[in-house]
């Protein structure tokens, strides 16, 4: 006997199909075969259904991000592909994208492989391996970018650490746009933030520590753009944090270069005077800025100048996170508190929940060439239900990822993931009630 999983009365929103209405969502193996109201009850005699009905639910497309510390290989101790997935589908993600600076790096067509396979095994979400830019992540010499294309890798990035040389960066994205491979830079002037902890400014001066100043991502974003639009390749800036970054990319889109970007949750919430205990949790890289900024990349977002979200989810343990400022791994997880923590920006205006979901689902997608997740008959089943009024408080203990490093801990938020559903699988959320109509 064939099932069918039915989403009824829920509001589903789409925004690349203009979808928002109150319909029922039905799902038969792997796809959407029905969105309307009533669309549930006209199902098959013998067909099993299983309902999931929850009064004021959204049902949004499933949750791509591109930017995702999963640790395998080498750091298994703080995360893994299996907890990572894990995480990432109780935060609502169908796809995540891995950056390759494990151990070994991803450089090679054996580790793009051995994640992928991994994550094929699992039956769960979907794993998008990031290959290196550059051998090792060395800055040095390009590492065989087909061969981890042809195993999986979606775009490739040196991420955690900038492609410094001018020279290596111009053959990495003639390189790169040889076989469609967006190229994602870490942007910092590392000979300006050596020693840095935290942002350049008048806390860091407060407190007496070594600040990484904006002009450190601003050169490389600057120089970059002007190489980018020179070679005609794509470029995407990993985590903008800052004002002058945001502008150099708006004028680069209003001058037709082909560049997107994104932004984390953190640098959409926080400032650097998070830091003022220093408080070791909230050191990032690059780091928590000024309100300014926070300011500019809210706006960047909404107007679509900063294409999406990404977590930068990056997972420690204890050992590596609850030391001194100047001995902590920088980095707090982001897949399982992601939706939570930005709805607050569609209640306080900050985003129309358009642009909202179109940032966390279809933009990224878009970016590394992935197919959309969308909410139309035919498409394929990914989906997220979530409840945007539960209220609940941020509790790390009780996540499912294998680190708990966020700064975020003892938060009050709204919003709730309640069930994640990949390729017509529920791969994450209770069971819904079985019905035979
Ligand atoms: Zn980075």
């Amino acid at each position: 006997m064939s099932e069918a999983l039915v989403f009824r009365r829920v509001r589903a929103l789409d925004p690349a199909g203009a979808l928002d209405a109150e319909v029922d969502v039905v799902v038969e193996g792997d796809r959407v075969t029905r969105v309307g109201p009533g669309a549930g009850q006209g199902l098959t005699q013998g067909e099993r259904v299983r309902v999931v009905e929850r009064a004021g639910a959204w049902l949004l497309p499933g949750l791509v991000d591109i930017h995702a510390h999963l640790r395998e290989p080498g750091g298994e101790g703080a995360e893994d592909v299996a907890s990572g997935l894990r995480a990432a589908a109780a935060g609502g993600f169908v796809d995540v994208c891995c950056m390759p600076n494990t151990r070994p790096v991803n450089d090679s067509r054996v580790v793009t492989e051995m994640l992928v396979g991994k994550a094929r095994a699992l039956g769960t979400i979907r794993l998008h391996p990031i290959g290196a830019i550059t051998v090792g992540q060395k800055g040095e010499q390009l590492a065989e970018m087909a061969d981890m294309k042809a195993a999986g890798a979606v775009a490739v990035s040196d991420d955690g650490r900038c492609v410094t040389s001018s020279h290596v960066m111009r053959r990495a994205l003639e390189y790169a746009s040889t076989f469609d491979l967006p190229l994602i830079q870490h942007a910092e002037d590392h000979a300006l933030t050596e020693g840095a902890l935290m942002h350049e400014g008048a806390v860091s001066t407060k407190l007496g520590l070594r600040g990484w100043p904006r002009v450190a991502e601003d050169i490389i974003v600057a120089r970059d753009l002007l190489l980018a639009e020179y070679v005609g390749a794509r470029y995407h800036v990993a985590h903008v944090s800052t004002m002058g970054a945001v502008r150099l990319v708006r004028e680069a889109k209003a001058r037709g270069v082909a560049v997107t970007a994104e932004v984390t949750p953190h640098h959409l919430l926080l400032t650097h005077e998070a830091l003022l205990g220093y408080d070791a949790g909230c050191r990032v890289n690059p780091p928590l800025r000024e309100p300014e900024d926070v300011e500019a990349l809210r706006r960047a977002l909404a107007d679509g100048t900063i294409d999406c979200v990404a977590t930068d989810h990056a997972p420690h343990g204890v050992l590596a996170k609850q030391v001194e400022l100047a001995q902590a791994a920088p980095g707090v997880i982001g897949l399982e508190l992601c939706v939570p923590l930005l709805l607050g920006l569609v209640r306080e205006g900050v985003l129309p929940l358009s642009r909202w979901i179109d940032a966390l689902t279809a933009a990224p997608a878009r970016v590394v060439g992935l197919e959309p997740p969308r909410i139309r008959d035919g498409a394929r089943a990914d989906l997220v239900l979530v409840d945007p009024r539960a209220r609940w408080t941020i509790d790390p203990a009780r996540l499912l990822g294998k680190s708990h490093n966020t700064p975020f801990a003892g938060r009050a938020v709204e919003g709730r993931v309640l069930m994640t559903v990949c390729e017509g699988r529920i791969v994450y959320g209770e069971d819904p009630v079985k019905e035979t109509p």
